[in-house]
């Protein structure tokens, strides 16, 4: 199941984009379900499919992130694995091209879960990982929208920003053959943040969390509010201790997090048995599902 952001989506009246969105959840669902059945983990099919996205420009991920104040990109990615609850993370980090990548290696190469800005970046070039110049990622739109967003002295989701094109935050849960959950989000965060800001993305338990015994959360949205719920940890908590399923998981994590916070956003999530669901408090959220058999569904 993979997301891609939440908000206003206005645009999305536009059928061109529309269309557009949907070419690119098919094919990052068909493809991560291939990974799956060739016997590929959820871990791995999480990575790979938030790669993709982020590969895309449409979304705020990778190549596609939004702008900080300063006209900068700085992104956030983490990365769990329900087996073992080992997790990755990056925050703040310019010039790297996949930063769940990097996530997936600070999970596999150190002893930490997660690493910022700079260090972050000398840990991945150590390891290999090239760095990208910064006109890989910055495109005309995300300018406008930062002089929008600086005209209006405001911070917005991407969704909520004046774009035709242009998507949002990319997350992917995944359950595979061997009962195995994993989930992964990234970010360029939100429209004309403060730099140095962190969102929830790549925080474990907020935007991001996965464990065999409950479920598999990624989450979009005002980070801040996500972070001061603990959303998708909560939601796991609510399945560990009640042993309910994906549905009303779901619907108990999102009334938690209106009725607490009044919180804008929305997750998506596999429980245990492999059961998803998917729910949100702003107008819309890009995501899409596909199994064993059977054909993608996405939505809005
Ligand atoms: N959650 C992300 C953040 O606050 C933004 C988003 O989901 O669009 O950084």
């Amino acid at each position: 199941m993979i997301h891609g952001g939440a908000g206003d989506l206005a645009s999305i009246k536009n059928n061109r984009t529309a269309i557009r969105y949907l070419e690119s959840i098919r094919t990052t669902l068909e493809y991560g379900r291939e990974i799956l059945a060739m016997g590929g983990s959820a871990l791995e099919c999480v990575e790979v499919c938030v790669t993709l996205l982020e590969d895309d420009p449409v979304f705020n991920a990778g190549c596609g992130s939004v702008l900080n104040a300063q006209g900068k990109v700085e992104m956030d990615a983490g990365i769990m694995n329900g087996a073992d609850l080992t997790a990755g993370a990056v925050a703040s980090v310019s010039n790297i091209a996949n930063p769940v990548q990097l996530a997936r290696l600070v999970m596999a190469e150190s002893e930490h879960v997660m690493l910022v800005g700079k260090g972050a970046i000398e840990f991945g070039t150590k390891l290999g990982m090239k760095t990208i110049e910064d006109n890989y990622f910055h495109t005309e739109t995300r300018l406008k929208q930062l002089h929008a967003a600086q005209d209006k002295n405001t911070t917005l989701l991407d969704h909520e920003a004046l774009a035709d094109d242009k998507f949002g935050t990319v997350g992917a849960v995944a359950w595979d053959y061997g009962g195995g959950l994993a989930a992964a989000t990234s970010t360029g965060g939100i429209i004309n943040k403060q730099a140095g800001r962190v969102g929830d993305s790549p925080i474990i338990g907020a935007g991001v969390y996965a464990d065999n015994e409950t479920c598999a959360v990624s989450a979009t949205g005002y980070g801040e509010d996500f972070m001061r719920t603990v959303i998708a940890k909560a939601i796991a908590d609510y399945i560990e201790i009640t042993g309910a399923d994906a549905t009303a998981a779901l619907r108990f994590g999102i009334d938690y997090l209106r009725r607490k916070v009044n919180g804008r956003g929305g997750v998506i999530m596999i429980d245990r048995k492999g059961y998803c669901a998917s729910g949100f408090t702003t107008k819309k959220m890009i995501h899409g599902w596909i199994e064993h058999g059977g054909e993608v569904s996405c939505g809005f």
